[in-house]
């Protein structure tokens, strides 16, 4: 066993970190291997702060204090069964704005019920408007990380509560929540093996990517700065995404809309404001955005995830690294969209899960 060059994140603990397989695929099984010895108590951090919402609480007081917390989710609890009761996550704004933008005529008369509307009252808009609730989903802290990955791949779900059981009280106990990204800056903190990953996104297919026939761009769902707010709010509820990247006339990437974007819509009243152009909607954005984060499709993993031990990363946008001609003649642009990378389909690739639900 030898010390790792990188310091472990999180709860300090016996790591196993062993030499480095150049290889892919050992790299992969060595990755797994790690994953399945970790229980998800290892990823915490030593310290941090949790916020958990009483369904009875209104929804707007609970958007404040997600902003004012820094955070884009949190865990809710009944008081009334005593139990954890899901998770509040932006997927719930977005499906609030499709309510009211369907049923209500007038922007006082939405803004007053919004006024009135608990957590707890969510899940009658997802049956209103049809959608599936969030899935409910819980792990022990004590699994090993590797089951809890592959809970978060067949759930669909991007976070994950750690639910433990005070024996003492015969109370659940909601420990904290173990994010998709924190799974991967866990493992690219801790895992050498990662420095093996020197296939590229492209050769092992991760990712969703615009077809290599035309510049059309299909699959990807896209977005110009002309294009309404409730075109791309429907986009990210009908195909379950949480970002559409903005294009120019060429295909060039020129921003991002995500899901987070629409919590400023709601917090400021504008659910009524669906009607808003993509290029109206940014003009509010907060300062803070930290900027679109592109790559090239012949990017290594191994390079992802150490981008991913620098810095928050919440997906990548893959672009055109030269100009390339395309099978029927057309042109694609260096810096022309070419793919979305989320951190699901890294997590995908690296426990190996596939998904069945597609096909
Ligand atoms: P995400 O919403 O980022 O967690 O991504 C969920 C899945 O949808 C992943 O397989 C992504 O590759 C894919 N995806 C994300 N954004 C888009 C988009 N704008 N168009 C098409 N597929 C996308």
């Amino acid at each position: 066993m030898s010390t790792p060059a990188i310091p472990i994140q999180g709860r300090p603990r016996r790591n196993t970190v062993q030499r480095t397989p150049v290889d892919h695929d050992k790299s992969i099984e060595a990755i797994r291997t790690f994953l399945q010895s970790k229980d998800c108590l290892s990823i915490l951090p030593v310290s941090s702060k949790m916020i958990v919402f009483d369904t009875r609480l209104q929804v707007i007081k609970a958007l404040n204090a997600l902003v004012q917390n820094g955070v884009v989710s949190a865990p809710l609890w009944s008081s009334v069964e005593s139990k954890f009761a899901g998770m509040l996550t932006i997927s719930d704004l977005v499906h609030l704005m499709q309510y009211y933008y369907a049923t209500t005529s007038s922007y006082e008369g939405a803004a007053d019920d919004v006024e009135q509307l608990t957590l707890g009252n969510l899940r009658d808009i997802e049956t209103a408007i049809e959608v599936l609730p969030p899935p409910l989903h819980s792990i022990h802290p004590m699994r090993p990380l590797l089951e809890a990955c592959h809970i978060l791949m067949t759930s669909h779900a991007r976070r994950l509560p750690l639910i433990d059981h005070d024996d003492r009280t015969d109370v659940e106990v909601v420990l904290s929540v173990l994010t998709q990204y924190r799974v991967l800056k866990f493992i690219a903190m801790n895992c050498k093996e990662t420095l093996g990953l020197q296939k590229t996104l492209l050769e092992l297919n991760i990712g969703t990517y615009a077809s290599n026939s035309d510049t059309s761009l299909e699959p990807l769902a896209v977005a110009t700065m002309d294009t309404t707010v409730f075109d791309v709010v429907h986009q990210f509820s009908a195909k379950g995404i949480s970002a559409v990247p903005i294009v120019d006339e060429e295909g060039a990437v020129i921003n991002l809309y995500e899901t987070v974007d629409v919590i400023t819509l709601v917090r400021l009243g504008s659910y009524q404001s669906l009607d808003l152009t993509i290029s109206s909607a940014l003009a509010q954005r907060s300062a803070e955005f930290p900027g679109v984060i592109t790559c090239s499709p012949k990017e290594t993993l191994a390079n992802v995830f150490s981008l991913i031990a620098k810095r928050r990363v919440h997906r990548l946008v893959m672009v055109e690294d030269e100009d390339k001609t395309l099978p029927n003649g057309q042109i694609r642009r260096k810096g022309a969209l070419v793919g979305i990378v989320a951190l699901s389909d890294i997590l995908k690739h690296v426990i190996g899960f596939k998904d069945i639900s597609i096909n």
